[in-house]
């Protein structure tokens, strides 16, 4: 568990320009029916190596400025989809605020 408390500031979300998407990620969201976030992957590699990025506007296929999935709330930003979200954000630690 990661020990330090989010401020929900945004920061590390706007920051993030391409998150890789492990193979887990892919098999949670099928089983999910989250067409929604599978629209938004691009693959590229190969099977024995696979490169799955995040985030492509599913109409374009060009990327995304920052994470379609940050919505913001007055002052706090926040994860649209937190219980679900990919691995490389969930193990992400904000140093900033380590307690
Ligand atoms: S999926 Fe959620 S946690 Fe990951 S960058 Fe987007 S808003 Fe942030």
């Amino acid at each position: 568990m990661n020990n330090y408390e989010c401020r929900t500031c945004g920061k590390c979300c706007r920051r993030f320009t391409m998150i890789a998407i492990f193979k887990e990620d892919v098999e949670r969201w099928i089983n999910e029916s989250r067409n929604d976030i599978l629209e938004k992957l691009k693959f590229a590699g190969d099977e024995k190596q696979p490169i799955i990025e995040a985030w492509f506007n599913p109409k374009t296929r060009r990327e995304y400025i920052y994470c379609p999935f940050l919505k913001k709330k007055g002052s706090d930003w926040s994860c649209s989809i937190h219980k679900t979200k990919p691995k490389m954000c969930r193990d992400y630690i904000c140093r900033k605020y380590k307690k």
